[in-house]
C-alpha cells in the first residue's frame, strides 16, 4: 500500500470516530494526521486504521483507535499542558499527545519497546516536545511532576499513590482500573487535593506491572497502593 491510500485509509477512520462519537475537533485532526501505520510491525501495515488494537511485539499492544480517541478527548488538551503517560509501547498515544499539547513525558518498563519509539518520534518529529524514559512508571516521574495530565494505557489494580501526588491541583488523569485481564475507564480529576471521577467505558488493557501495578515474577506483591477508597470519591455527571 502506497502512502495515498494510506492517508484516504486515516481519513475513513476519522470519519468512523466521528461516527462512534469523538466530538473534540482537535483530536480528530491530531488522530488525521499521525500516521497509525508507521507504529506497527510492517507485516500488519494494512491493518492500522482498522478499529482494533495490533500486536508491537514483546506481547504488547497499540491500542484500537477508538480508546485512544476517547481518552485523550477526555484529557481536555488545549496545547499548554505538561502530560505524563504510563504506557509508551509504540509511541503512537504519545504522538497525538504531542500534537495537542505543550510537552509530554512517557515511561515504558521493555527497553527494546522505549528504543523504537523514541526513533520513530524523533524520524517524525515529535523530538522537540517528547521525553521518554524506560522504567516503572507507576512511580511516576518526580523530578518532571506536577503533570496538569497523567494517561496511563495500561490497566491498574488502582491508582498507584506517586501518580495521584505528582497530579497537579486542577489535573485529571485518564486510566483503566480493574482486574489483570478487565478493567473500566476512568476520567480522574483533583479538586483541592480530592479526587472526582467520571465513567468513562469498560475496556480490556494488558496490564500495568510494577511496584503499584499487577505483580511480575519478582514482584509478587505489585497492586496494593491505593492513595484513596472508593468511598472518598464523587462521583461526577458522566
Ligand atoms: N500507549 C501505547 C500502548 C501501550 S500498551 C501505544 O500507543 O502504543 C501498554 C504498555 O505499557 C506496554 O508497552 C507495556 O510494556 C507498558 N508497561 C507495562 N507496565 C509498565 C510500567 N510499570 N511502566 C511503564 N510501562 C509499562
Amino acid at each position: 500500500m502506497g502512502e495515498e491510500s494510506f492517508a484516504a485509509e486515516r481519513r475513513r477512520m476519522v470519519e468512523e470516530l466521528r461516527r462512534f462519537g469523538i466530538r473534540d475537533e482537535r483530536v480528530l485532526a491530531a488522530m488525521g494526521n499521525v500516521p497509525r501505520h508507521l507504529f506497527v510491525p510492517e507485516h500488519i501495515r494494512h491493518l492500522a486504521y482498522e478499529d482494533t488494537p495490533l500486536p508491537i511485539g514483546h506481547g504488547q499492544t497499540i491500542s484500537q483507535p477508538y480508546i485512544v480517541a476517547l481518552m485523550t478527548q477526555a484529557l481536555g488538551l488545549k496545547g499548554e499542558e505538561k502530560v505524563l503517560e504510563l504506557g509508551t509501547g509504540s509511541g503512537y498515544q504519545a504522538a497525538i499527545l504531542c500534537e495537542l499539547s505543550r510537552e509530554v513525558f512517557s515511561i515504558e518498563r521493555v527497553p527494546d519497546l522505549a528504543k523504537t519509539a523514541r526513533r520513530r518520534l524523533t524520524e517524525l518529529g515529535y523530538r522537540r516536545n517528547v521525553h521518554i524514559r524506560v522504567g516503572d512508571g507507576t512511580l511516576g516521574w518526580p523530578e518532571e511532576a506536577p503533570f496538569d495530565r497523567i494517561i496511563v494505557t495500561g490497566g491498574l489494580p488502582g491508582i498507584p499513590e506517586p501518580l495521584w501526588e505528582q497530579l497537579a491541583e486542577g489535573g485529571a488523569l485518564v486510566a483503566p482500573v480493574g482486574g489483570r485481564y478487565d478493567q473500566y475507564l476512568w476520567l480522574y480529576s483533583k479538586e483541592r487535593g480530592r479526587p472526582r471521577r467520571q465513567a468513562l467505558c469498560p475496556c480490556t488493557f494488558v496490564p500495568i506491572l510494577g511496584a503499584h501495578g499487577f505483580p511480575t515474577e519478582g514482584n509478587r506483591k505489585g497492586g496494593l497502593s491505593r492513595p484513596f477508597d472508593s468511598q472518598d470519591l464523587r462521583e461526577g455527571d458522566g
